[in-house]
């Protein structure tokens, strides 16, 4: 379980002047200016500024990309429902304070929530679209939280996803919620709610089932270590209020973390794109072969072979490029009855963007012939093999220079290599020089 001092300390330390989930706690005051407008968000939900991007936005918001207990994540019945049930009380009031804050619309409000046997105090609440939480791996159109603030600094929030209805039925506090919503398509800007009565939402939060588990915040800086309690059942919302919110909040929801306790995503996310990167364009994976000739003539000992592999167009997925190439020199050279290469090359990290793979080899014979082959060919798969039969007239003292330079996929020369195992085999002739 955390520290509420330690997380307390964390918070002061980390979280600069932006708006975001805390907004409005004694951690991150509410600014408004004297126009009537309030501080926009720094980060957002598109591009640069986007939850892939929030830990470079600003240095408190580390957590953001290395956190191992960050929000939203999937619900399901591996996470424990809240064992004490909260008591809820907020006054309905006349109206409130309706802000855009560029990533969310909120409402300040006022209210109390006892929670295991202590007090927390309602600082506002606002609306994320679609849902951050999944649901038994269900998404909704909104999801709003309730934050809330305890004595010690500790903070609790209260998640309730909304489904739309067929029959229009609604949550009136909502329609109530976006009744001067023209006013605030700017983001900055402040208006005022309609009368809102809580009634059917506290009742609502005090009998169905809660999600419990400790998380982070679902906005930069992700501070961790807060309660959060994710109502199972969502309340109704009729398409009319929820095609007005989306059209000013637009888009505001965190992609799903990782579970609870294990690496964060982007951690996750970047290990893999470095390991694809190892097999990118111009990367180069050199492979050392060495040939054995059978039946080898006076002073072969041994032909070696130098493969050079590029990966043009490495995706991610493409684990591994496999590539077999067995060459057979008859007749190599005085008492060389057969030369046989076996050429394994696997190229780790190559992918379903690898259009063509590119295998150099050079091949310095221990009876001093060279060659160079140059095989094009296309693999989308695992695992692809190979297959080149070479016939070769090698003799002691001679160069010979194999070449294919056939790059279009469907030349007779130069088949695209057909996916999985398949190996396709030709003769091949070469010049002699
Ligand atoms: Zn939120």
């Amino acid at each position: 379980m955390f520290s509420r001092i330690l997380f307390a300390t964390f918070v002061f330390a980390t979280i600069s002047a932006q708006a975001s989930c805390i907004h409005g706690t004694s951690f991150l005051r509410r600014e408004v200016s004297e126009e009537g407008k309030v501080k926009v968000s720094n980060f957002g939900y598109n591009k640069e500024n986007g939850p892939a991007n929030w830990a470079q936005l600003e240095a408190g918001n580390t957590q953001c990309a290395t956190g191992k207990n960050q929000s939203p994540i999937l619900l399901d019945d591996t996470i424990p429902k809240a064992t004490s049930r909260p008591k809820v009380v907020i006054a309905d009031v006349e109206e409130a304070e309706f802000e855009n804050l560029g990533t969310t619309l909120e409402v300040i409000a006022n209210g109390t929530t006892t929670f295991e046997d202590k007090d927390f105090a309602l600082k506002q609440f606002h609306l994320h679209t679609p849902s951050e939480h999944r649901i038994n791996e269900e998404y909704f159109p909104v999801e709003m939280h309730m934050v809330h603030e305890g004595a010690d600094g500790s903070i609790v929030v209260l998640a309730v996803p909304f489904q739309l209805t067929e029959d229009g039925s609604t949550t009136q506090l909502l329609t109530s919620v976006i009744e001067n919503i023209d006013n605030v398509t700017t983001p900055g800007t402040v208006t005022k709610t309609g009368k809102l009565e809580f009634a059917e939402l506290t009742k609502a939060l005090e009998t169905e089932a809660l999600f419990q588990y400790t998380g982070s915040l679902t906005t930069p800086p992700c501070a961790e270590g807060l309660t959060f309690l994710v109502m199972e059942k969502p309340l109704p919302l009729d398409v009319k209020t929820f095609n007005s919110l989306k059209s000013v909040m637009k888009f505001n929801s965190r992609f799903v973390q990782n579970e609870l306790g294990k690496p964060n995503v982007l951690e996750v996310a970047s290990e893999a794109a470095a390991k694809v990167q190892c097999a990118g364009p111009g990367d180069k994976t050199e492979v050392k072969v060495d040939m054995k000739a059978d039946h080898a003539g006076p002073g072969d000992k041994k032909t070696e072979a130098k493969v050079d592999m590029k990966a043009g167009d490495a995706g991610p997925g493409d684990k591994k490029t496999e590539a077999k190439v067995d060459m057979k020199a008859d007749h190599a050279g005085p008492g060389d009855k057969k030369t046989e290469a076996k050429v394994d090359m696997k190229a780790d990290h190559a992918g379903p963007g690898d259009k063509k793979t590119e295998a150099k080899v050079d091949m310095e014979a221990g009876h001093q012939r060279t060659s160079t082959m140059s095989a094009s060919k296309t693999e989308e798969t695992d695992s692809a093999s190979q297959k080149m039969e070479t016939e070769a007239k090698g003799s002691k003292s001679e160069e010979t220079k194999m070449e294919e330079n056939g790059k279009e996929a469907g030349s007779e020369q130069h088949k695209v290599m057909p996916a999985g195992n398949k190996m396709w085999r030709r003769r091949r002739s070469y010049k002699q020089q």
